[in-house]
C-alpha cells in the first residue's frame, strides 16, 4: 500500500505524517516532508505512533451495565435517558464533555446536537483546561480569539521569549524548528519558568520566575517599554486603546514589589528587558504556565499590551503565540466546543448571532446564555443538577482538578455514556453505556493546528469490531432522538462541507473564521485536501493578522488592559509547605492511554515521580530513588523521588500522565484544587499547595 498522508495524534504543533502500512501487519511512520508545520521531521511521540495501533485493550463493542450489548441497543437507551432527563429536569440537566482530540466533525456535531437542538449550553471541552485563558486574552484584546501569527514567524525572529513553555518536550517539532532558526541566524532564546526543564537547557538566558509572577513580569516590561521610548506610538495612535490605563496599573507595582513577585533580580529583569526591547523582531510564545493559573487571563493580556505597545503584532517574526496542547483544541474552539460560545467565533450572549446560528441550523431552540464550564460542569454532577452525562475521548476522573471528587461526582449521575477507543480507563468505569469508538488511523477528518493551518486525518485501517466513528455515534443518538433531518450527513465530507458553509455568518458578523470556500467541497475534493491556514487566500499570501490593525472590536481598535499581579490563596503553607508543579514529560501524553502502547515510548520515562531540591530532599530524609508521599487537601499520591536542583527550594514538579491503570496512587490532578480563572474558567493546575514525606 502506498503511504497515506495524515496529521500526528498527539499535540497542536500538527505535524504531517505519511503513515505505510506494511504487509507484516506493522505500519511504517515518516514525516510529511511536505507539510508546512513540520516539513518532515516528527518527534518521538509521532515517529512512534506505529506501536500505539494494536486493538489490545481497545472497546470493541457497545456495554450496558458492563454486558456487551449492540448499537441499536444501546443508542436507543441513550436517546431514552437524555429525552426523559430533558423531559423531567429541562435541556440544562444534560451536559456532554468532549475533547481536544476529537476532529472538527466530531466537534461539529456535538455541538450542534447541545446548542441547536437539545437547546443547552452544557457543553464543554477539556480544552478548557488548556487554552481557555488565551480565549478571553485574545477576545479581550483583538475582539476575537484570533492567533496572530504563523510558525513562520518562530524562524524569522531575532528574539524567542519562552513563558510557561516546556517547548523541548511538549512542541518538539517547533522547538527544533527553533534551534535550527538559532543555528542560521543567531536567534536569542529567553526561557521563562519557575524550572529548569529541556527547554531551559538551550536558551541564551533563564529565568527561574517565581510561581505566579508573570504579571509583575510583563508590567514591569510594559514599564521598561514606556521608559526606553520604545512605544510604537503611530501604531498605538491608529489602532490600540486603552495604553494609558494599562500603563498606569502597570506603574503601580513598585521595584521592590517587582523583584519581590518575579524572585528575580534586577540584572536579570534588566537583561531580560533590554533584549525585548532592542530586539523588534520579538514573537513571545506562551503555554501551559501562563494558561493554567487563576489569573491565567490577566497573563495573557499582559504579554499582549507589550505587543500591542510596542506594534509587534501580526507582523513578521514578531507577535504573542500561544501554542495550544491538543491536536484540534483549535478546531474545537472554531466550532464552539466551550460551553460560552457558539460555532464560528460567534457570541452565545448576542441575540443577533443566535438568531443566524438559529436559522442556519433550523434549530428548534438556541440557548440564550453560557453553559457550565468544565469545574462548575463536575461540580453540578456532584450536586444532582445534571442528571444524564455523555463523555467523550477524554478521561476526566485522571485529568481534571480534584478528580477524586470529580471522579464521585461522574458517579452520582443518574446516567452516563461514555465514547472512548480504549476499555478500561479511570473514567469509563463509573459509565452505564461505553460506546466504542474509532482512533487515530481509523477515522477520517480534519484538525486545526496552533497557527490556524487545518490539516486532514486521514484513516488507513479498518474501523476494528464493532467501533464507529464519533460523528457517527452522535449522530445515531440525534436521530434516536427525533433528529435526523439535521443529522443525516453521511460521510464527514458532509459535515465539513456545512460547517464550511456556516462560517459566512462569522464573516457576515465581521469576524474573522471563514473558510466558506470550501462549502461546495465533495467527497474527492475534501480527500484531497491540502493543509490550508485560515484566512483562505487563493494565492497564499500573508495570513497573518492586524499588522495593520483591523481588529474584530467594534471600532476596529485593540485594546490593551489595566491588568494588577493578584495574590492566589492556595500557595504553600505551613501543613503544605511545598508548591507542586505540574507537567508533561517528553514521550508520554495525556493519560498515556495511547503512548503507554509504545515500548519505545515508555522507556523514557517508566514510572511516576516527584523533583525535589536536594536541600529539601536532605531535611526530610529524603534518599534518591525513594518512595515519597505527597499530600495535599485534596488527595496523596506516591512518587519516586527524583533529586535535584531543577527545581527551586520548596516548589517540587510532578508529571501528570499516570492513572490508576498503571500505578495505584499516582493521579496528580487528584492533589489539585479547583481555583479557576475568573474570566475564562480555566482552572490553576500548575500550582497546589502540598506536603511531601518518606512513605
Ligand atoms: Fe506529533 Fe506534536 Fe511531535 Fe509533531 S511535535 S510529531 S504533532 S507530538
Amino acid at each position: 500500500m502506498t503511504g497515506v498522508r495524515t496529521t500526528c495524534a498527539y499535540c497542536g504543533v500538527g505535524c504531517g505524517v505519511i503513515a505505510t502500512p506494511q504487509a507484516d501487519g506493522g505500519v511504517d511512520i515518516k514525516g510529511d516532508p511536505n507539510h508546512p508545520a513540520n516539513y518532515g521531521r516528527l518527534c518521538a511521540k509521532g515517529t512512534n505512533l506505529g506501536e500505539t495501533l494494536s486493538t489490545v485493550d481497545r472497546l470493541l463493542h457497545p456495554m450496558i451495565n458492563g454486558v456487551q450489548s449492540d448499537w441499536d441497543s444501546a443508542t436507543t437507551l441513550m436517546a431514552e435517558k437524555f429525552q426523559t432527563s430533558i423531559r423531567e429536569h429541562g435541556p440544562d440537566s444534560v451536559a456532554f464533555y468532549v475533547s481536544g482530540q476529537l476532529l472538527t466533525e466530531d466537534y461539529y456535531v456535538a455541538n450542534k446536537l447541545m446548542k441547536g437542538f437539545i437547546g443547552s449550553a452544557n457543553i464543554d471541552t477539556n480544552s478548557r483546561l488548556c487554552m481557555a485563558s488565551s480565549v478571553v486574552g485574545h477576545k479581550r484584546a483583538f475582539g476575537t480569539d484570533t492567533v496572530p501569527g504563523t510558525y513562520e514567524d518562530l524562524e524569522n525572529a531575532d528574539l524567542i521569549v519562552l513563558v510557561g513553555s516546556n517547548l523541548a518536550w511538549c512542541h518538539p517539532v517547533l522547538h527544533q524548528r527553533i534551534l535550527a532558526a538559532k543555528e542560521t541566524r543567531g536567534t536569542q532564546i529567553i526561557n521563562i519558568d519557575p524550572r529548569r526543564t529541556a527547554t531551559s537547557d538551550l536558551v541564551d538566558m533563564h529565568l527561574g520566575i517565581k510561581s505566579g509572577g508573570d504579571v509583575a513580569l510583563f508590567n514591569g516590561l510594559l514599564n521598561a517599554i514606556v521608559d526606553a521610548g520604545a512605544v510604537d506610538q503611530d501604531y498605538v495612535d491608529q489602532h490600540v486603546n486603552g495604553c494609558d490605563a494599562a500603563l498606569s496599573a502597570a506603574r503601580e507595582t513598585s521595584l521592590d514589589q517587582l523583584l519581590n513577585l518575579t524572585g528575580l533580580n534586577s540584572d536579570q529583569l534588566d537583561a531580560f528587558y533590554a533584549a525585548w526591547i532592542e530586539n523588534k523582531r520579538v514573537v513571545t510564545i506562551y503555554s501551559q504556565g501562563v494558561n493554567q493559573a487563576s489569573d491565567g487571563s490577566d497573563k495573557v493580556n499582559a504579554i499582549i499590551n507589550c505587543h500591542l505597545a510596542t506594534g509587534r503584532v501580526g507582523r513578521v517574526g514578531m507577535g504573542p503565540f500561544s501554542v495550544t496542547g491538543q491536536p484540534n483544541a483549535m478546531g474545537g474552539r472554531e466550532v464552539g466546543g466551550l460551553s460560552n460560545m457558539l460555532a464560528a467565533h460567534l457570541d452565545i450572549e448576542n441575540p443577533i448571532h443566535r438568531e443566524k446560528v438559529a436559522d442556519f441550523w433550523n434549530a428548534p431552540t438556541l440557548p440564550t446564555q453560557a453553559g457550565l464550564k468544565a469545574v462548575d460542569l463536575f461540580d453540578a454532577c456532584a450536586s444532582g443538577q445534571i442528571k444524564a452525562l455523555w463523555i467523550m475521548c477524554t478521561n476526566p476522573a485522571v485529568s481534571m482538578p480534584r478528580a477524586n471528587d470529580v471522579a464521585a461526582a461522574i458517579k452520582n449521575v443518574d446516567f452516563v455514556a461514555v465514547s472512548d477507543i480504549i476499555a478500561k480507563t479511570d473514567t469509563t468505569k463509573l459509565a452505564d453505556v461505553l460506546l466504542p469508538a474509532t482512533g487515530w488511523g481509523e477515522k477520517d477528518g480534519t484538525v486545526t493546528n496552533s497557527e490556524r493551518r487545518i490539516s486532514r486525518q486521514r484513516g488507513f485501517l479498518p474501523a476494528p469490531m464493532d467501533a464507529k466513528h464519533d460523528w457517527q455515534i452522535i449522530c445515531d443518538v440525534a436521530t434516536k432522538m427525533g433528529w435526523g433531518h439535521a443529522f443525516a450527513f453521511k460521510t464527514p465530507s458532509d459535515i465539513f462541507a456545512e460547517w464550511a458553509a456556516m462560517t459566512q455568518l462569522s464573516r457576515d458578523a465581521g469576524k474573522d473564521l471563514d473558510i466558506s470556500a470550501f462549502s461546495m467541497m465533495n467527497d474527492a475534493e475534501y480527500d484531497a485536501l491540502q493543509p490550508v491556514q485560515w484566512p483562505i487566500k487563493s494565492d497564499h499570501s500573508d495570513t497573518r493578522f492586524f499588522a495593520n490593525g483591523g481588529f474584530y472590536t467594534s471600532d476596529g481598535r485593540a485594546n490593551m488592559l489595566g491588568i494588577r499581579p493578584q495574590s492566589t490563596p492556595q500557595i504553600a503553607n505551613t501543613k503544605y509547605p511545598f508548591t507542586l508543579n505540574t507537567g508533561r514529560v517528553r514521550d508520554h501524553w495525556h493519560t498515556m492511554t495511547r503512548s503507554a502502547k509504545s515500548p519505545t515510548l515508555s522507556a523514557h520515562m517508566g514510572e511516576p515521580y516527584c523533583e525535589i531540591h536536594p536541600i529539601d530532599a536532605n531535611a526530610l530524609h529524603i534518599k534518591p530513588a525513594s518512595l515519597v508521599c505527597v499530600e495535599s487537601p485534596h488527595g496523596s499520591v506516591i512518587l519516586r523521588a527524583l533529586i535535584t536542583d531543577r527545581v527551586q527550594q520548596g516548589q517540587v514538579f510532578a508529571p501528570l500522565h499516570w492513572t490508576s491503570l498503571w500505578a495505584s496512587k499516582a493521579r496528580i490532578d487528584t492533589l489539585v484544587p479547583s481555583l479557576c480563572d475568573p474570566y475564562s474558567g480555566q482552572p490553576e493546575l500548575k500550582r497546589a499547595a502540598v506536603n511531601i514525606r518518606p512513605f
